[in-house]
């Protein structure tokens, strides 16, 4: 039930960071660095972003430092790292409704908590993303067929189908393929939009691909999570059983309430200068959610404008703090 008619709870802060994804982390940390009293509110449970709740366990190759580091051990780090400056995390809480004056703003939650803060930087990435659903019951969801792998123990020795061809099938694909007892890949065409690299690894590790086929249904018994799995190609239905399916054919992303709140945007994506500040004075944004000419949106490219957005912020938090915060190793070359 919405309750941020009246409020529930309200805080003080002097930055407060819509998003505990992998750029809103980085930030928390940067804010704290600075000195700043920082709160992070994300609308999803767990901090972690598009990482925790799509890839937790797959191998990240482009983050400088680490030659390959796992979702789930980047976002532990990044939260070790801002947790040293303890930020309030309000988890679970949607920011819906945003006030702007010459101090500051105000942000209220779907459930009523009002953050009163000197900045804000907005780091909501694609916004709350749903999966696109595949064409069979809901009755199956959570009852053999996920969305999302988080653990990829809990298909250890099972036979798995995995709809899709982009890179998230083809990356379960891989990741299953050694502790599964069989892994089936299906797609409605028969080219991939996946890397061809991880194609030929997926396919000369035995995976069985399965192209210009799509789902039409399912049948089997729900409570033992037995799915027959019936696939049209052609005019001939396949049935193949399966102990879970894994729909991996991507997410529809709505950035929700921040499009009516009077920020200028280009394809529901929020325009920064290059000080990560939006139309709106005292308001930054960094991340996936930015958008500006040659804008990559990239796990690196998110830690770069967070602390971009988070030095170009400090003034506003305190006029004797400048841009440039020095290095963090205390030691400047210069
Ligand atoms: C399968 C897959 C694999 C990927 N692999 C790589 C890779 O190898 N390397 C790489 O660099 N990038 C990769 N990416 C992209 C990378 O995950 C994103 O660039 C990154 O997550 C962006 O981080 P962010 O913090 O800006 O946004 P997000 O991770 O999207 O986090 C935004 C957070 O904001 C929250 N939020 C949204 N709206 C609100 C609101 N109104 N109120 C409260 N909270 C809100 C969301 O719940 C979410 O937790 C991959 C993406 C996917 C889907």
């Amino acid at each position: 039930m919405k309750r941020y008619g009246s409020y529930v709870s309200s805080h003080e802060c002097d930055m407060l960071i819509i998003g505990a994804g992998p750029t809103g982390l980085y930030a928390a940390y940067y804010a704290g660095f600075r000195g700043f009293k920082v709160i992070v509110m994300d609308a999803l449970p767990e901090p972690g972003g598009q990482i925790t709740a799509m890839y937790p366990e797959k191998e990240i190759f482009d983050v400088g430092g680490f030659p390959a580091v796992r979702g789930r051990d980047l976002v532990d780090g990044l939260l070790e790292q801002a947790n040293q400056f303890k930020p309030t995390y309000l988890l679970g809480e949607q920011a819906v409704e945003l006030a702007t004056d010459s101090e500051g703003v105000t942000v209220t939650s779907d459930v009523g908590t009002r953050v009163r803060a000197k900045t804000l930087l907005i780091t909501s990435g694609i916004g709350s993303f749903t999966p696109r659903p595949i064409p069979i019951g809901q009755e199956w969801v959570g009852n053999g067929v996920v969305y999302f792998v988080p653990r990829l123990a809990d298909h250890a020795g099972k036979d798995v189908v995995i709809i899709g061809g982009g890179d998230s099938a083809f990356d379960w694909a891989w990741s299953l393929q050694p502790i599964a007892k069989s892994v089936t890949l299906v797609h409605r065409r028969d080219q991939f939009r996946a890397h061809a690299a991880m194609v030929h690894k997926v396919r000369e590790a035995g995976v069985r691909l399965i192209t210009s086929a799509e789902i039409v249904g399912a049948s089997g018994d729900t409570t033992l999570s037995q799915i027959e799995v019936k696939l049209k190609a052609d005019d001939s239905v396949e049935t193949i059983p399966a102990d879970s399916v894994v729909a991996a054919l991507g997410f529809i992303a709505n950035i929700g309430p921040l499009a009516e709140w009077g920020l200028n945007l280009t394809k529901r994506r929020v325009e920064v200068d290059t000080t990560m500040q939006t139309s709106i004075e005292r308001v930054y944004a960094a991340g996936d959610i930015t958008s500006y000419d040659g804008k990559v949106p990239l796990i690196s490219v998110g830690f770069g404008e967070a602390a971009t957005a988070v030095n170009n912020a400090a003034p506003h938090i305190d006029p004797t703090h400048g841009v440039f915060p020095g290095h963090s190793s205390g030691e400047s070359p210069v």
